[in-house]
């Protein structure tokens, strides 16, 4: 019965919350999948910079997946580095066509590997979307067989909220088309295909990926970096205390520790001391600077309010007698 109560309680704590999942050690962990396993825990992002291997950005999110985390990251990256452009890498889990316009429209480049999908059309030797190739200049499909598939009026809202533009073929053409088998189920009258309303975009994202198989291949090296060496040297494989904003504190301070290693071991220890005394110099300059600009400002406002009562205390020349 005790049993039964605290399930119950915990049943209404997840209707009160509307969330769907309840974690009893940590309130905000949530069940991640790793390597094939199931755990608790909590989803590091983070952004590395090419050249230094330094961490740019990085972020604590207990989403289980990496889908929704590309823009937001991307961004953070490039206003840490403060730079007009951004070239980025991501795997495969990052792929998502809103994540890529948003990265498009921030002006930052990115390369993600699209998700093939479960290629069940294909499985079945049917055509995919793939066989279907876009004529920006007549605004329509050319299908398997070369018929052009037009755009209907109108646009509809996806499941996933996308709003697209659907071609269609003719009815006519369908239904005596040699390769009907391959292309429709058997009671469809003719075929479909829906266009994004941004498809560009992607296709944009294709173009770039038709070349883009070296620097895929460095991508791992890149971003996996940090990681091994914190969990090699360090030792760390799991957070050491719970609740989000203590696992971010932890996790600010091991990427703080990495990057300050990495940045003496870049440097050497003579030359780090060199640059932190050249940069503490240049901020007491700067800081005095700024003080002397404040008084000049100050003094600048109230000068003829000064001179004006310094006169009027003067004091005046009496006539001798
Ligand atoms: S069934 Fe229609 S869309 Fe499919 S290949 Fe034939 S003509 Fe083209």
């Amino acid at each position: 019965m005790a049993k039964r109560s605290r399930a119950q309680a915990d049943l209404d704590r997840l209707e009160a919350s509307g969330e769907t999942r309840l974690s009893l050690t940590d309130p905000d962990a949530r069940l991640l999948a790793k390597n094939g396993q199931a755990l608790v825990g909590y989803n590091v992002q983070s952004v590395v910079d090419d050249k230094h291997k330094l961490i740019v950005a990085s972020a604590v999110v207990n989403d289980s997946s990496d889908v929704g985390q590309l823009h937001g990251m991307a961004k953070m990256a490039k206003e840490a580095l403060e730079v007009e452009t951004l070239q980025v890498l991501a795997d495969t889990g990052y792929y998502s066509s809103n994540e890529l316009k948003a990265c498009e429209d921030d002006g930052i480049v990115a390369y993600v590997p699209p998700s093939e999908g479960n290629g069940r059309l294909e499985k079945q030797g049917r055509f995919s979307r793939k066989d279907f190739s876009y004529d920006p200049a007549a605004d329509a499909y050319r299908c398997p067989a070369g018929e052009l598939l037009r755009p209907m009026k109108g646009r509809w809202q996806n499941t996933s909220g996308r709003v697209e533009i659907r071609y269609v073929n003719r009815k006519a053409i369908c239904g005596t088309c040699q390769l009907r088998a391959r292309c429709l189920t058997p009671k469809a009258p003719y075929r479909t295909v829906a266009r994004w309303e941004h498809e560009d975009v992607l296709e944009r994202h294709r173009a770039r990926m038709q070349g883009a198989g070296e620097l895929m291949r460095r991508r791992s090296g890149i971003v996996e970096h940090p990681f091994g060496t914190i969990k090699c040297r360090a030792g760390y494989r799991h957070f050491l205390v719970r609740g989000f904003n203590k696992v971010r504190g932890e996790w600010s301070l091991m990427a703080l520790c990495y990057n300050f290693t990495r940045v003496l071991n870049i440097l050497g220890f003579e030359r780090f001391v060199a640059y932190m005394a050249a940069k503490a110099l240049a901020v007491r300059e700067y800081v005095l600077a700024a003080a002397l600009h404040c008084i000049q400002l100050v003094l600048g406002a109230f000068w003829t309010h000064i001179v004006s009562r310094l006169a009027a205390s003067r004091p005046r020349p009496t006539l001798a007698g």
